[in-house]
């Protein structure tokens, strides 16, 4: 397979149980491991409701996103289980100002829900 990142070929490992199963990696060990996914977790007031944050990488990496698609619906699909009262906003970057607050702020009051913010990218 071809790692999404870096472009170079790496090999996934197979044991006789798993030696005809077609799984798709698109991030290689190396990648995965100069790039982790750690999260960050941050819970903003608004003026009736509330913003959670959700950040999936802890630092800015030149990293193309496209390599870690299947971690991130896996992310994704599992917050919007778990908040479901929630309205969801996905951004591959968010930087944390004033007047995004006020605008999440407003969609959270024209929605009339807390919003759950997740991006990979938190800059301050
Ligand atoms: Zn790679």
């Amino acid at each position: 397979m071809i790692c999404y990142n870096c472009k170079k070929q790496f090999y996934v490992k197979r044991n006789f149980l798993s030696l005809f199963e077609t799984k798709k990696y698109y991030i290689c060990n190396a990648c995965r491991s100069t790039y982790p996914i750690q999260f960050g977790y941050e819970e903003i007031p608004l003026e009736n409701y509330t913003l959670f944050i959700v950040s999936i990488f802890k630092r800015t990496y030149k990293l193309n996103l496209d390599a870690y698609q299947k971690e991130l619906s896996k992310i994704v699909e599992f917050l919007m289980k778990r908040y479901k009262d929630y309205f969801l906003v996905y951004l591959d970057s968010f930087k944390e100002n004033d007047v995004q607050i006020e605008c999440l702020s407003f969609l959270a009051d024209t929605q009339k829900k807390s919003i759950l913010l997740v991006c990979c990218e938190l800059k301050k």
